[in-house]
């Protein structure tokens, strides 16, 4: 756990938060600031910076993936939904502990703004 880090924060409990699912390895819980109707945070409990950190602990990576399957179940987004890992400076990424935004709800619009 890094103590500065927001979402091992999250994990340790010193900073409340929704928790819609957890694992032994993974915590998902409700975005502050909604997007969508629904749209949650999937975080390993190891801190990871990004996707790419991620995305070398391959066991972590799986069990990430299969926590946003789950979120999107216990949601209820049977009609789809979209899985976001923002990366690094032109990925808008603001907090630097990866995170799998399940995003869903409602019919999403166009994949990127203005596009
Ligand atoms: P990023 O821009 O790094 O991909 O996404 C960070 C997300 O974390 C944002 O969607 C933001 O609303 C959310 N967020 C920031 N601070 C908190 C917090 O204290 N609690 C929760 N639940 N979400 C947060
Ligand atoms: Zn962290």
């Amino acid at each position: 756990m890094e103590n500065t880090c927001l979402f091992c924060r999250i994990l340790g409990g010193e900073i409340p938060a929704t928790v819609v699912h957890r694992t032994e390895t993974t915590l998902a819980f409700r975005d502050i600031d909604p997007k969508a109707p629904s749209h949650v945070l999937v975080i390993p409990v190891a801190h990871h910076a990004n996707v790419i950190e991620l995305a070398a602990d391959p066991a972590a990576a799986a069990d990430v993936l299969a926590t946003a399957a789950k979120v999107a179940e216990l949601e209820g987004l049977t009609d789809g939904f979209r899985v976001i890992f923002n990366t690094g400076e032109h990925g808008g990424q603001e907090v630097h502990h990866v995170h799998a935004h399940v995003v869903g709800g409602a019919p999403l619009g166009p994949m990127l703004a203005g596009r």
